[in-house]
C-alpha cells in the first residue's frame, strides 16, 4: 500500500483545539503503528520542545493503533497509549485490549494525540469526525466501572476509555481502563491523563479499515485463525487465563515471590490460586477481545455473601497480590483485582 495515509487527530485541553493532521505512506511504512508510531511522535515533540516533564502541558498522551486494528485479523484489537510517564520521567508506554482500539480505528483516526491541560473534568467523544469535548465534572470521583456504565448510556454501543480516582489523583501507577475490566495499565498513564483532566475518551466510528487486497488478506485470517485454533496454548489461555500458566511460571522460576527474594513455593499454595482452581471454583464465563480466537479473559463470582459478578485476574494480578506477598487465598485476590480496576 505505497500510498496509503492515515489520519491523526490532535486535541488541545488548554485552548480546546481540535485539528487532523495526515500521517504521510513514508512515516507509516518506517513506523508502521501502536508504540513504534507514538515513539516517533514524541521524539519530534521532544526535538522541538526539549525535556518534557510528565505533568506538564507540553507531555502529550498518544493513542495509536496498527494497521490491522479493527480488521478481522486475530489478535489485532490492541491499541497502544504512549507519554512521558510520571512513574519513570521517560518514555512510557501501555497497552490494552478489548474493543476500544478497533472502535478508534472505525472512527477513521489512526492516532489521537492530546497535549495541554484543560482547567475542569472533560472527557472527549469522537464519534467519526465528530470530535467534542465535554464537560465531565459529573462524572470526576466516579470508579471506572461508574464511569463507562454512565457514558454507554448516554452514548449507546460506544467504546470507553477512561480513568477512576487514581489516575485522577495523580497516583504514578494508574492505570487506563477500557471495555470493563481491560487496562492499560503500564507506566502511570493514567496519572497523566488525571493531570490533563481527561476522566474519558468515548469512540464510536462506522468506517471500515482499507484492505488492499481483499481476497488475500481473508485467506490469511482464515490460515492465521485455524494455527490459533489448533495451538495448545490457546487451549489453556480458553480454559484458564492467563493465570493457567501460573503453576509452570513458577516451576521455571519466572514468577515472582516473596517480594522477589524466593525462587519456588509450595506447589499446593500455588495451585490454590492458579487459572486452573479459579476454573473449578469461581468462573462463571469467559470472554474475548476482538477478532480473537482464545478469549482468555474470565468472569467470576465473588463467593461468600457478595455473590458479585466481576472481571477476573490476569497472570500478573495472581503474582502481586498472590505469590509476590505469599497469599494464597484466592478470594482476597479476586477482591484486590476488582479493586485495582474500580480504582484505576
Ligand atoms: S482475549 Fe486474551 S488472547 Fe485474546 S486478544 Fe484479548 S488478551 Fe489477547
Amino acid at each position: 500500500m505505497e500510498e496509503y495515509e492515515a489520519k491523526l487527530l490532535k486535541i488541545n485541553l488548554s485552548n480546546e483545539t481540535i485539528k487532523e493532521a495526515l500521517l504521510s505512506p513514508e512515516v507509516l511504512k518506517k513506523y508502521i503503528g501502536g508504540s513504534g508510531l507514538a515513539a516517533k511522535l514524541m521524539y519530534d515533540r521532544i526535538k522541538k520542545k526539549g525535556k518534557i516533564e510528565p505533568f506538564s502541558k507540553e507531555n502529550a498522551l498518544i493513542f495509536t493503533v496498527g494497521p490491522l486494528t479493527g480488521t478481522r485479523f486475530p489478535f489485532s484489537s490492541r491499541y497502544f497509549v504512549s507519554a512521558i510517564s510520571p512513574l519513570t520521567n521517560i518514555w512510557g508506554q501501555a497497552s490494552s485490549g478489548g474493543f476500544f482500539g478497533p472502535e478508534l480505528r472505525r472512527t477513521g483516526y489512526y492516532g489521537v494525540v492530546i497535549e495541554g491541560k484543560s482547567d475542569y473534568p472533560v472527557y472527549i467523544s469522537i464519534e467519526d469526525e465528530n470530535v467534542e469535548i465535554k464537560d465531565a465534572s459529573y462524572l470526576w470521583g466516579k470508579t471506572t466501572y461508574e464511569t463507562q456504565e454512565i457514558l454507554k448510556k448516554e452514548i449507546p454501543n460506544a467504546k470507553i476509555a477512561c480513568i477512576g480516582p487514581a489516575g485522577e489523583n495523580l497516583v504514578k501507577y494508574a492505570a487506563i481502563i477500557n471495555d470493563g475490566g481491560r487496562a492499560a495499565g503500564r507506566t502511570g498513564l493514567g496519572a497523566v491523563m488525571g493531570f490533563k483532566k481527561l476522566k474519558a475518551i468515548v469512540v464510536k466510528g462506522s468506517k471500515k479499515p482499507p484492505i488492499e487486497n481483499v481476497e488475500k488478506f481473508q485467506k490469511v485470517v482464515k490460515e492465521s485463525i485455524t494455527a490459533a485454533m489448533n495451538s495448545s496454548a490457546r487451549e489453556i489461555l480458553h480454559k484458564y487465563g492467563t493465570s493457567g500458566m501460573l503453576e509452570a511460571l513458577v516451576e521455571l522460576g519466572d514468577t515472582p515471590i516473596k517480594n522477589f527474594t524466593m525462587g519456588e513455593w509450595d506447589r499446593e499454595k500455588v495451585q490454590n490460586i492458579s487459572g486452573q482452581t479459579m476454573a473449578k471454583t469461581v468462573l462463571r464465563k469467559q470472554y474475548h477481545c476482538e477478532a480473537c480466537p482464545v478469549g482468555c479473559g474470565r468472569i467470576v463470582e465473588l463467593p461468600n455473601k457478595e455473590k458479585k459478578i466481576v472481571d477476573g485476574p490476569e497472570y500478573e494480578t495472581v503474582a502481586a497480590f498472590g505469590t509476590l506477598v505469599l497469599n494464597d487465598d484466592l478470594v482476597t485476590i479476586l477482591k484486590a483485582n476488582y479493586m485495582c480496576n474500580a480504582y484505576g
